[in-house]
Parts: structure tokens; C-alpha cells; sequence
């Protein structure tokens, strides 16, 4: 795929989580990309994006780094957010007997709603919006949105909950695409973030991306 001219880059945040499958994924739809350890990391990029792995852990590592009063304030000047997963969790208004972290984005989530680590999953589904086709999915101990607010967008609705949602500044996704082949959502993201990208809607599935061993957890079944 092509690179593209933006008016800047995409950071990851860089603390704990799915970092690098993210920065990869954004390499491959042609946007720069580059982690974010330090709040002068934030400067001039157009989006972040809060991966998943374990919110509690990452609220507390941008609190002791100063990131979460930065992430605020870049927010307040233009920056775009997608939380994937516990990112998701941290950027949520609500989250159901617990404080909310940001509560930048008006949704409920529910966290580890579908159960232990042991009841991930994978599975397909259409994001219209998103992508023509449907795209692969990946659930890791991933909570629910149970409810959004006025002016959240709901992407994708699945079973008993909704799985992505947006609203004009922020993504939020409960699954995580960076690690499946599919480029569709942060095709999707860095247009929100006001780049270019190549690529039309479809599912954007990478020929070269092969699975890490550690995300094969059918053996659990
Ligand atoms: N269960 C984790 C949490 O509550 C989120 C898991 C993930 O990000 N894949 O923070």
C-alpha cells in the first residue's frame, strides 16, 4: 500500500499492551506511526491510540508519567483518540462499578463482561460503515458497551452489546484488529484523523500478516 502526506502522524501509546501490532498495522495503511512513552511524544501527531491489555495497569502508568493530564490536553486541542479494548475501558464516560478514567466518549462499558481470559474468542462481522465486507474480529477478555449517549455513533452491534462506536473525536473498539489482517479500522481511524490512505472499503486484509503463536487460543476450547 501507498504512503500518504498528512498533516502529521498517529502515536500508540506506548506503556503496556498491544503496541506494536498497532504501529504495524498503521505502517501498512502508509501512515506514520510512532509509540509514545512521554508527553513531548504527543507533539504533533493527529491521533494516539490507547491499546488494549490491561486498564487498571494502564491507568496507573499514565497517571505516574504525567500522560493522562497530556493525553487531556492534546485531546482539547484537536488530537483524536481510538481505545481499543482496556483503551476503550480508560476513554469511557461510565464504566460500570468503577471510576471512569478520561470519560472522554458518552458509553457504558462493562468490563471482562464475557468472562475470564479463557473465554476470548474470534469471529466475523460486517461494520458497514467501516468496511463492505465483513472483517475478522478478536475479543481478549474484552468488555461491553452496554449504552451510548447523544452524538455516539454505534459502528458495530453484536448479540447483547455494542462493539465499536465512535463520535466525532474518538474511536472506541471492544475487539482488537491490530491483531488480525484486517487493515480496515485504522484505514478507518486515519481517516478520521484527517490523512489520506490507500485503500478502498473493503477489508483491507493484509496477505503478508501472519498470526504470533500467542494469538492462536483455539488450544483453550
Ligand atoms: N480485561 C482487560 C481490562 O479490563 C482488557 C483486555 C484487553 O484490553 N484485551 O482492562
Amino acid at each position: 500500500m501507498q504512503a500518504v502526506a498528512g498533516p502529521g502522524g498517529i502515536g500508540v501509546l506506548d506503556l503496556q499492551g498491544g503496541v506494536q501490532e498497532h504501529l504495524d498495522h498503521l505502517r501498512r495503511v502508509g501512515v506514520s506511526a510512532r509509540p509514545v512513552k512521554r508527553t513531548a511524544e504527543l507533539d504533533g501527531l493527529v491521533g494516539l491510540i490507547i491499546p488494549g491489555g490491561e486498564s487498571t495497569c494502564l491507568s496507573r502508568l499514565l497517571t505516574i508519567f504525567g500522560l493522562d493530564v497530556a493525553i487531556r490536553q492534546a485531546y482539547d486541542h484537536g488530537l483524536k483518540l481510538w481505545g481499543t479494548c482496556a483503551g476503550a475501558i480508560l476513554l469511557a464516560r461510565e464504566n460500570i462499578g468503577e471510576t471512569p478514567f478520561f470519560g472522554l466518549i458518552d458509553i457504558v462499558v462493562s468490563r471482562n463482561a464475557f468472562g475470564s481470559q479463557l473465554d476470548s474468542f474470534n469471529r466475523e462481522a460486517l461494520a458497514p460503515a467501516v468496511a463492505r465486507e465483513p472483517i475478522p474480529l478478536t475479543f481478549i477478555r474484552a468488555p461491553k458497551i452496554v449504552r451510548t449517549g447523544e452524538g455516539v455513533r454505534v459502528l458495530l452491534r453484536l448479540d447483547d452489546y455494542i462493539a465499536a462506536a465512535e463520535d466525532d473525536r474518538i474511536l472506541v473498539t471492544v475487539f482488537h484488529p491490530e491483531l488480525t489482517p484486517s487493515l480496515a479500522f485504522h484505514r478507518y481511524f486515519a481517516r478520521k484523523c484527517g490523512l489520506s490512505v490507500a485503500g478502498g472499503d473493503d477489508a483491507g486484509l493484509d496477505p503478508d500478516w501472519t498470526p504470533q503463536s500467542w494469538m492462536d487460543f483455539s488450544y483453550h476450547v
